[in-house]
């Protein structure tokens, strides 16, 4: 495929539309530290973040993932994208692929931990997202994004509050409102109508 840089330059590289993200370390790696889908402009040297329709899956295929450029957000927060019954989980763009696989290595529940987000979201009026980062010290970490701003702090979560929240999964999807947000294969509350303060 042919990509043009803001340089002017033409760039001709094909990237694989399918991956096995847990094939081994060093696939993992690439994908968490962005090396998979980027392109390094050999005239200026820019780097650009390609984000072309693909599938990640792991190698006992109990996650799917598919990963679609970030002008579809509408289109998939409106419910509009075709099912597929082999995707498990939709993601737009680069960084809710990145928090994907994280949870998925670490064992968590990813409707569980966008149900703690969700919590946050309701408290916190300004329009901050929180992207999932690790574990430390019992508590699960969180980058907060101001995204008017770009400024990245972290907040802290007790894994208490995950386990918890597993013991009533089945309460917690009865409700409509967070349904909505936390079934497969979107699940996701990033784009939830609290941002917007007219809703
Ligand atoms: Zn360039």
């Amino acid at each position: 495929m042919s990509y043009e840089c803001l340089c002017g330059e033409i760039i001709d590289q094909d990237f694989p539309v399918e991956y096995e993200f847990d094939r081994d370390d060093a696939v993992f790696r690439s994908i968490v530290e962005g090396e998979v889908l980027r392109l390094e402009c050999p005239h200026c040297g820019a780097v650009h973040r390609l984000e072309e329709e693909s599938l990640f899956r792991s190698r006992d295929r109990s996650l799917v993932l598919k990963l679609l450029p970030e002008h579809f957000r509408d289109q998939v927060r409106a419910g509009n994208y075709p099912p597929d019954p082999e995707i498990t989980r939709l993601v737009v763009g680069y960084p809710e692929l990145v928090e994907k696989v994280l949870l998925w290595r670490d064992g968590f529940d990813d409707r569980i931990i966008e149900y703690l987000k969700y919590g946050f979201y309701i408290r916190n009026t300004a329009k901050l997202t929180l992207t999932y980062a690790g574990v430390e010290n019992g508590k699960l970490e969180f980058w907060v994004r101001e995204p008017d701003t770009d400024k990245v702090g972290r907040t802290r979560v007790p894994l208490e509050a995950y386990r918890e929240a597993s013991g009533h999964l089945e309460e917690i999807l009865s409700r409509p409102r967070l349904r909505a947000y936390l079934q497969a294969p979107r699940v996701f509350v990033g784009d939830g109508p609290w941002f917007d303060p007219s809703s």
